[in-house]
């Protein structure tokens, strides 16, 4: 298929502030793929609990884990219904397992791991290779396509995000739910993600800001389609300039 005209759409920003929501809704609007990296730091944090390699209180077996990451085979599948895709550890979805509060507790220092960072890295830039791709996460932006078209960093207060994570674990059946365990999850996550060595989440420089604490779902996906509306008409317009016949 040819990637000429399709751009790279880079989503970045806290945890719980809807990223994956716009970035799954714009994908969809635009044709394009859409891949959820934080899925995949989920999906190796699974790995590690089910061998043993991390403890409830996050003591993580370093070695043990660098060694057996090759084991680790992290891939989507398309679910039949929604068209959505749905995260595979060796070939068996996990989708479910991974969304729960034990993972979330545990996910952040296992992301903050750079052998862990460099495996997942590595792959993902190998998904953009053909450009049309939509990623949210940390570190797209910055060091995963830090020549992406589009960059996009969402934020929305913690309390905000904490509320929506609430409803959305509530809406999934989860039992005896904690709104403060909930917001300190949020906290520790974004206190962890900005300040691990390798890649930490920050705004990159050419990043355009999408606050939406006070937006609707559908006013944030409009918002985001209109950038993305933006990006392809500079793009267009800097080839009429230039002359230039390009895959941009
Ligand atoms: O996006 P989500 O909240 O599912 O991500 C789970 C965790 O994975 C984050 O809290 C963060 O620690 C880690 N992550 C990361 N880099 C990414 C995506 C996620 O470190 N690109």
């Amino acid at each position: 298929m040819s990637n000429q005209g399709k751009i790279i759409v880079a989503i970045d920003g806290h945890s719980s502030c809807g990223k994956s929501t716009m970035a799954k809704w714009l994908a969809r609007q635009v044709g394009y793929i859409y891949v959820d990296t934080g899925a995949m730091y989920r999906t190796i944090t699974l790995f590690a609990m089910r061998n043993g390699l991390i403890t409830s209180d996050a003591k993580i077996d370093q070695d043990g884990l660098k060694e057996a990451l090759d084991k680790a085979e992290i891939s989507f599948t398309l679910d039949p219904d929604t068209n959505l895709p749905l995260a595979c550890l060796n070939g068996e979805v996990v989708e479910k397992e991974i969304r729960g509060m034990e993972v979330s507790s545990l996910v952040s220092p296992i992301a903050a791991l750079p052998f862990v960072r460099e495996k997942l890295t590595v792959q993902q830039k190998a998904m953009g290779e053909k450009k049309g791709i939509v990623m949210d996460g940390r570190d797209i932006g910055t060091a995963v396509f830090p020549q992406a078209e589009l960059k996009v960093f969402v934020t929305a207060s913690a309390e905000v995000r904490a509320r929506r994570r609430f409803l959305e674990l509530q809406e999934k059946g989860e039992q005896n739910l904690d709104f403060d365990e909930i917001l300190k999850n949020v906290q520790e996550r974004d206190y962890i993600d900005s300040h691990r060595e390798m890649n930490p989440l920050r705004q990159a420089d050419d990043a355009r800001v999408l606050d939406n604490s006070d937006l609707t779902i559908d006013e944030q996906n409009q918002l985001l389609l209109k950038m993305f509306n933006e990006t392809i008409q500079n793009s267009e317009e800097l080839i009429v300039e230039s002359g230039e016949v390009s895959n941009l």
